[in-house]
């Protein structure tokens, strides 16, 4: 598949090229330049599919031209080792479980993948690679663990100090072999702003074979389609006339893989994205919004608090730029901390069913918008364990810790402090991953 540019569609890349940069030349993202449709033989068979044949053939239309599909399908069943039920949550309302991975949240998916394909991509090149990625808390869990042990690649993760949970930041420090933990004291959106610089400057891409892992990286987006394409053929027939997907909205990677999973042809009306108390998404489809402010207001649901969603310039691209089309497709609803508690402890008193606070975002979303002829299917991307505390609050029951997070918590842990500057960043980078 070619690659092009949210800059320039004149700008082209191979996959190599496009998994290897962060930038396209130009700035822009990248895009695959045509989106192919899957047959419609594939829908009428969906159902006696399982998710790994599913992944498969979803994977072959992104990944086939460019990886041998006996390899490619080795990364698809490495990648899709763990179940992703679709539940009944009430009335017609379900919700895709994307949580049962190892850091329990759905970004083990695109992360296993990456890592997986990266892996290869640079075995076959014959090099050593870094991966330098930032994160509020779930993404450097679900990438430590997807990186762990794969030969010829160190990563470190770039996280602000005491803003997420001991459990959370267990996941990427206790590993230790190539994962290198990095904590700064300031908020996530500086950390994420240190990685978009890092990755401009001239020294740093001369002096280190650096990737990024964040859900701007194309490897990691693109697999992210396969589970929209599941959730499907798990649902009843009877229901899949007028599917809404809901999903919880910070960098807007999941909605963009949504978008482009409809594209490739699956057939789902419309799309919310259910964003918080920081709502940039809400404000770019309300013309009269004023521009965002630029420090994020912190939330029950931190993987939300995103003021700049990175995946933004793709998600216009995919629209050509053009609001009207893409709030026909997309509702963005802002929900308040005090929904998020009361949705929680609804859905927990009327179906026993218990919901992470982003995935209790995207039902108060969803419920707010959804009409009868539809069927909704929320994105519930993390267990509930991983906000132990605010579930607790919410609900009153305390959520046992899954096995490999009680044990990570109590594990010793690794990584530096880093001083929140580009050039301490800098500095450090080209001592310890420069070649
Ligand atoms: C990362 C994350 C999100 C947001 O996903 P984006 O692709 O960045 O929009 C939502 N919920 C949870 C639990 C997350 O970890």
């Amino acid at each position: 598949m070619i690659y092009t540019s949210t800059g320039s569609t004149s700008t082209t890349a191979s996959l190599h090229e496009a998994a290897s940069r962060v930038f396209a030349p130009d700035g822009g993202l990248y895009v695959p330049a045509q989106i192919k449709r899957l047959p419609k033989a594939f829908f009428n068979n969906i159902d006696a599919m399982n998710l790994r044949e599913i992944a498969y053939v979803v994977a072959n239309t992104l990944f086939g031209d460019d990886i041998p599909s006996d390899v490619l399908k080795d990364i698809v069943d490495d990648s899709f080792n763990f179940d992703m039920p679709l539940r009944h949550v009430s009335g017609k309302i379900y919700a895709i479980e994307l949580f049962h991975g190892p850091s329990l949240g759905f970004k083990d998916v695109g992360a296993r993948f990456m890592a997986h394909l990266l892996g290869y991509l640079h075995k076959t090149a014959g090099l050593k690679a870094n991966v330098l990625v930032n994160t509020s808390g779930d993404t450097g869990g679900a990438v430590a663990a997807g990186f762990y042990n794969v030969p010829g690649i160190d990563v470190y993760v770039l996280y602000p100090l005491y803003k997420m949970t001991r459990e959370q930041e267990a996941q990427f420090t206790t590993l230790g072999g190539n994962i290198h933990p990095l904590g700064a004291n300031c908020d996530y959106d500086t950390c994420q702003e240190l990685v978009r610089e890092i990755f401009t400057d001239d020294e740093i891409q001369r002096r280190c074979r650096l990737l990024t892992a964040n859900s701007i990286n194309v490897t990691r987006l693109l697999p992210q389609t396969i589970y929209y394409f599941y959730a499907y053929s798990r649902m009843p027939r009877a229901l899949r006339r007028n599917i809404v997907f809901s999903i919880p909205s910070g960098n807007l990677g999941n909605l963009t893989a949504g978008v482009i999973a409809m594209r490739m042809g699956l057939p789902v009306k419309r799309f919310v994205a259910a964003q918080g108390a920081n709502h940039p998404l809400v404000d770019y489809l309300d013309r009269t919004a004023a521009a965002p402010s630029g420090k994020a207001i912190s939330t029950l649901a931190p993987a939300l608090d995103v003021t700049a969603p990175s995946n933004l310039p793709r998600l216009r691209h995919l629209f050509a730029d053009d609001r009207a089309a893409m709030a026909a497709r997309i509702k963005a609803v802002s929900v308040a901390d005090a929904q998020i508690s009361r949705t929680m402890r609804e859905v927990h008193a009327d179906a026993s069913y218990l919901m992470d606070p982003h995935t209790a975002a995207a039902t108060a979303a969803l419920a707010s918008t959804i009409t009868p002829d539809e069927t909704g299917i929320v994105l519930a991307t993390a267990h509930p364990a991983k906000y132990h505390d605010t579930v607790l609050q919410a609900t009153g029951i305390n959520v046992p810790l899954p096995a490999q997070m009680a044990a990570a918590a109590a594990a010793r842990r690794y990584g530096e402090r880093i001083a929140p500057r580009f050039d301490e960043l800098k500095r450090y980078l080209l001592r310890r991953a420069s070649q």
